[in-house]
C-alpha cells in the first residue's frame, strides 16, 4: 500500500465522475427532478443554490432555489433586490429552507444586488467560456456566503457537470470541506490538517486538475469514510488505504463530542 495507489485511486474515481458528468451526489444535486431541472436551466438558481449548500444535507441546500422560486413566484435577482423582507418570509417559512435564517436571506439579496451591478442579472456571465479557473474562483468567492471553499466546489462543479469550458484546470483545487480533510488525512494523501496541505497535495497527486479529487474525496468521505465507524472494509479506497482512522479533524464540518461543543463552529457542505 502506498499513498501514490491511493491518489491513483481517487484520481481514477474523479474521472468515472468527470466521465458521467456527475452532478454531486450520484447524476443529481437534490434528488428531486423539478429542482435539478432548475439548477440546470437557470444559473441564477445555481449560484443561489451554492449559498445553500452549507450547514445542511447538500440534497436540501440544492432543493431550495426551487422551493425558494415557488415561495416567491420568481428568483428575478431585481425582485430578489428589492423584496429583502419577502426573501426573508420565504426562506423562514415553515419548513424552514436553511437553519441560518437570518444569514441565507441575506446573503440572497446581497447576491442578487452584486449580479445586477456587475453581470446584468446574469450569473453566467461570472463564469463566460474561455475564462480562467482562478478568475472564476475569485469572481465567486467575493459573494457574501460563498468565499474561497464554495467557489472551488462550484468551479468544479460548472466544469464537470455543466461542461463550461474553462482554462486553466491545473490551477484548480479541492474544497477545504471536512469530508475532503478526513480523507486526504486518513488515506495518507496529507499529513497536515490546513488548506496549504490538502490543497498541496491535491495539485502533487493530480497536477493536470487538482479538483478532479474534490468530487471523490468528499464522495468518499460522506459514504465510507464517516467521523466514527469508518466502513474501511466496502470503501473505494479500500485496498491502498494508509486507514489513519484516528485523525478525525474537528472545526467546520464535525459535530464535536460534547465536551468540545461549546467552542468548535459549524459544518459546511452536509
Ligand atoms: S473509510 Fe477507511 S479505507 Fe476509506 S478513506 Fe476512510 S480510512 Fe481509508
Amino acid at each position: 500500500m502506498t499513498t501514490a495507489e491511493v491518489a491513483g485511486l481517487l484520481v481514477d474515481f474523479g474521472r468515472e465522475l468527470e466521465a458521467q458528468g456527475a452532478a454531486q451526489v450520484g447524476g443529481s444535486f437534490s434528488g428531486d427532478a423539478d429542482a435539478d431541472e432548475l439548477i440546470a436551466r437557470s444559473s441564477n438558481a445555481f449560484l443561489i443554490g451554492v449559498l445553500f449548500t452549507q450547514g445542511i444535507p447538500a440534497e436540501r441546500a440544492w432543493s431550495a432555489p426551487r422551493e425558494l422560486e415557488r415561495r416567491l413566484g420568481t428568483l428575478d435577482p431585481r425582485y430578489l433586490a428589492e423584496h429583502p423582507e419577502a426573501v426573508r418570509r420565504a426562506v423562514q417559512t415553515a419548513p424552514m429552507l436553511h437553519r441560518f435564517k437570518e444569514t441565507l436571506p441575506r446573503w440572497i439579496v446581497s447576491a442578487a444586488d452584486r449580479l445586477i451591478q456587475d453581470y446584468g442579472g446574469d450569473a453566467a456571465r461570472i463564469w463566460p467560456p474561455g475564462s480562467h479557473v482562478i478568475d472564476v474562483t475569485e469572481r465567486l468567492a467575493v459573494f457574501d456566503g460563498i468565499g474561497r471553499k464554495k467557489a472551488v466546489m462550484a468551479v468544479e462543479i460548472l466544469v464537470r457537470h455543466f461542461g463550461v469550458e474553462l482554462s486553466g484546470r491545473e490551477c484548480g483545487q479541492v474544497a477545504y470541506d471536512v469530508h475532503v480533510r478526513r480523507v486526504f488525512l486518513r488515506s495518507g494523501l496529507a499529513d497536515e490538517d490546513s488548506r496549504e496541505a490538502i490543497e498541496a497535495a491535491a495539485a502533487r497527486w493530480c497536477p493536470g486538475s487538482p479538483g478532479t479529487l474534490d468530487l471523490p474525496a468528499w464522495l468518499v468521505g460522506r459514504q465510507w469514510c464517516r467521523p466514527r465507524l469508518p466502513a474501511c472494509d466496502s470503501c473505494r479506497l479500500s485496498g491502498a488505504c494508509a486507514r489513519r482512522v484516528h485523525l478525525n479533524p474537528t472545526g467546520v464540518g464535525v459535530r464535536p463530542h460534547s465536551a468540545e461543543r461549546k467552542t468548535s463552529p459549524d459544518r459546511s457542505f452536509g
